[in-house]
């Protein structure tokens, strides 16, 4: 076991500054401290982003699981992924309706299933079945995330009609690995797919690097995502922060904008955006936690 720990969160690409966000502030602010006191205990890097993941997931503040917000029909319908970087194990769920927490499914897809990812009634059937809690779809039962106003929910308002939670981590043993949940686009049509959930586009963690993205999800899947990120350190030799801002630079030729957060095997942590603001916050051993919003 090493001294070296790291973890970065996010809540998403897309800020208003009109609004106030220090209820969000104050969330990442506490949930980091708690999150690093785990880490320097020795937990995992996998278990640190899923754990980091279902409490963003359960603030409602952001848009992923208790603040997803519903698509054109009203139904809430979910997005997540999570991998580990020491197996390279990767599971996700998506388009899935009614569970509250979609990165506990994720995860349980990644702990016993032969498969990587599982779409709609069929995520939420195994979801069920491996015990994550059930909610009703009904737009309802979920909490309008800081910043979002109801009349915004049709309104495709790209830089703020959008949100995701995410975790990248680097535990005590040096492994990495990343999680990220979302509740998609607001207003987007049923059984749409974001980046989220697609490993190696919105979430990934290998020996060297774990990546989340957040942003538009359309954008990163037609540029490369996560994976991109990666092959141009391996294949091109880039240093991870030219890497990011690279694969960024991308996003924004195909139409979209957003950011990633990443920790590489070091602990060296970049948290790029091209979004107007990215709900952030990072924390390494031996350093005070850093939250940041624009
Ligand atoms: N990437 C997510 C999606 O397209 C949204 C976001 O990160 O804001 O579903």
């Amino acid at each position: 076991m090493t001294s070296s720990y790291a973890i970065a969160l996010h809540g998403g690409a897309g800020v208003n500054p009109e609004r106030d966000y220090r209820e969000v502030e104050v969330h990442l602010s506490e949930l980091i401290r708690q999150c690093e006191s785990r880490l320097k205990q020795g937990q995992s890097a996998i278990d640190a982003v899923e754990q980091a993941v279902i409490e963003l997931e359960a603030s409602g503040l952001y848009v992923a699981g208790r603040g997803s917000a519903p698509n054109i029909s009203g139904s809430v319908e979910c997005d997540a992924a999570i991998m580990d970087g020491p197996s390279g194990k990767a599971g996700g769920v998506c388009a899935m309706q009614g569970v509250v927490n979609p990165i506990r499914a994720a995860r349980a897809v990644l702990d016993t299933s032969p498969f990587v990812l599982l779409a709609g009634d069929g995520a939420r059937q195994f979801a069920l079945d491996h015990g994550c809690e059930a909610i009703s779809a009904t737009a309802s039962h979920y909490r309008l995330p800081v910043g979002i106003e109801e009349a915004e929910l049709s309104v495709l308002d790209p830089g703020l009609a959008h949100g995701t939670v995410g975790a990248v981590a680097l535990d005590r043993s040096g492994g990495l690995a990343a999680a990220t949940s979302t509740g998609g686009l607001l207003g987007k049509q049923p059984g749409r797919v974001g980046d989220t959930p697609i490993t190696g586009i919105g979430n990934w963690a290998d020996s060297e690097v774990a990546i989340s993205c957040t942003g538009i999800g359309e954008a990163f899947i037609q540029s490369g995502g996560a994976r991109d990120v990666t092959a141009r350190m391996a294949y091109g030799g880039e240093a991870l922060e030219q890497a990011s801002t690279a694969m960024l630079e991308q996003v924004a030729v195909a139409g979209g904008d957003g950011g990633l957060i990443a920790i590489d095997r070091r602990g060296n942590c970049v948290m790029p955006f091209n979004s107007p603001g990215m709900k952030r916050a990072f924390v390494r051993s031996g350093e005070a936690p850093m939250v940041q919003i624009l």
